[in-house]
C-alpha cells in the first residue's frame, strides 16, 4: 500500500453525445496535472437543461463507457445518473469524495461552465472540495474576473470546435458524425437511431 494521494480528474457533462472535444480536454488536463485517472460523470437530469430534450441517462452513460473504454486512465461513473432528482455539482463531488477519501479531485470544466459555477450560491463550498481546471473552448472567451485564482487553474487546450448540439443536429439531418465522436459512438447512435424522430428506447 502506498500513502500517496491519488490525483483524480472529474469530467462532468451531459455527454449527449460525448465527443472528441471532451476527450481531448480530459487527456490534456490529465497530462498537465499528472492525474492518475479521469472519471467521466454523465449528469442525471442537468439542472441548467430543464425543459430541454435530453436523451435517456442510460444511453448517455453507455456512450461514455464506449468512448472511454480504450484509455486505461479513463473511467465512467454512475453517481449522477443513479441519484434521483436534478444533478448539482456539489452532490457529484460529495459522492466521489466519499468513494475516494484518499484522492485529490480536479474538476474539469469548460469556459462556458466555470463562469456559471462562480455565480452559484454554494460556490465557496465547491472550491474547497476540488481544484477546478477551466479549459478553453472555441467560441467562449474565458473571463477570469470573479474566479478565485487559488482554487481555479486555466488551461488552454488544442481547439476542437465540436459540440454535442452540432453532433445531434447532424445525426438528425442524416449528416455524418464520423471523426467528431469515437467510432463506437457513431455506431451506437446509428444502432439506437438517437436524435431521430424514432429513437429506440432503453430501459432506464
Ligand atoms: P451541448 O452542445 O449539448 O451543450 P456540449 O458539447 O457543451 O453539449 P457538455 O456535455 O455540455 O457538451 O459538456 C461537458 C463539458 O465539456 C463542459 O464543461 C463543456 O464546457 C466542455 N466541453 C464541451 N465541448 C468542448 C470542446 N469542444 N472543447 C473543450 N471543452 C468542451
Ligand atoms: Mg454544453
Amino acid at each position: 500500500m502506498t500513502s500517496e494521494r491519488q490525483r483524480v480528474g472529474v469530467m462532468g457533462g451531459t455527454f449527449d453525445p460525448i465527443h472528441h472535444g471532451h476527450l481531448v480536454a480530459a487527456s490534456e488536463v490529465a497530462a498537465r496535472f499528472d492525474l492518475d485517472e479521469v472519471v467521466f460523470v454523465p449528469t442525471g437530469q442537468p439542472s441548467f437543461k430543464q425543459g430541454q430534450d435530453v436523451s435517456p441517462a442510460e444511453h448517455r452513460y453507455l456512450m461514455t463507457v464506449i468512448a472511454t473504454a480504450s484509455n486505461p486512465r479513463f473511467t465512467t461513473s454512475r453517481v449522477d445518473i443513479d441519484r434521483p432528482g436534478l444533478t448539482y455539482t456539489v452532490d457529484t463531488l460529495r459522492d466521489l469524495r466519499a468513494q475516494r477519501p484518499d484522492a485529490d479531485l480536479f474538476f474539469i470544466t469548460g469556459a462556458d461552465a466555470i463562469e456559471q459555477i462562480a455565480t452559484w450560491k454554494n460556490a465557496p463550498e465547491l472550491w474547497e472540495m476540488a481544484h477546478f481546471v477551466a479549459v478553453t473552448r472555441p467560441g467562449h472567451v474565458l473571463s477570469v474576473v470573479g474566479l478565485p485564482s487559488e482554487h481555479v487553474s486555466l488551461l488552454e487546450i488544442p481547439a476542437l470546435s465540436i459540440s454535442s448540439t452540432d453532433c445531434r443536429a447532424r445525426a438528425r439531418a442524416g449528416d455524418p458524425v464520423w471523426y467528431l465522436v469515437p467510432d463506437g459512438v457513431v455506431q451506437y447512435i446509428t444502432k439506437y437511431r438517437l436524435y431521430r424522430e424514432s429513437a429506440v428506447k432503453v430501459a432506464s
